[in-house]
């Protein structure tokens, strides 16, 4: 496989993954289905060094201490997340159209609302207490 390129919804903010990242994941938190417009936050753990273009069009949100979000500055785009301490990216999947992803973990499974029903067969499942490691 190619590395796959993915683009926002206005196509000037274009980020391309190594190819052997195909893991994807999703989150249910309050803040991610903010972000995402309502249901999770589906995205591929990219990690660290990432091929983009289009960089003047990416704004960035410091969400929490520990962690800021981007999205293009043209057209709101949910790019991705990222950890500030590791520099990990978690890249919206929905950039990538029809390329093939491996759903691997969803966390903050606690918060989903009842309203909609998305747990994957087989994934690994997080609560908020289990990613945050707090009992
Ligand atoms: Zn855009
Ligand atoms: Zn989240």
């Amino acid at each position: 496989m190619s590395d796959p390129t993915g683009f926002c919804l206005c196509g000037k903010v274009h980020i391309t993954l190594p190819a052997t990242k195909t893991t994807a994941g999703a989150c249910h938190c309050s803040m991610c289905r903010k972000w995402s417009g309502g249901g999770p936050f589906l995205a591929v753990h990219a990690g660290p060094d990432l091929a983009m273009s289009g960089t003047e069009h990416i704004g960035r949100f410091q969400s929490s201490a520990w962690a800021e979000r981007a999205f293009c500055t043209n057209c709101g785009t949910s790019l991705f997340y990222r950890m500030l301490g590791s520099g990990d990216h978690m890249v919206a999947a929905g950039l990538f159209g029809e390329t093939e992803f491996s759903m691997k973990q969803e966390i903050f499974v606690d918060q989903k609302p009842e309203w909609y029903g998305f747990l994957v067969e087989g994934s690994e499942k997080k609560t908020k207490a289990q990613v945050m490691g707090t009992p």
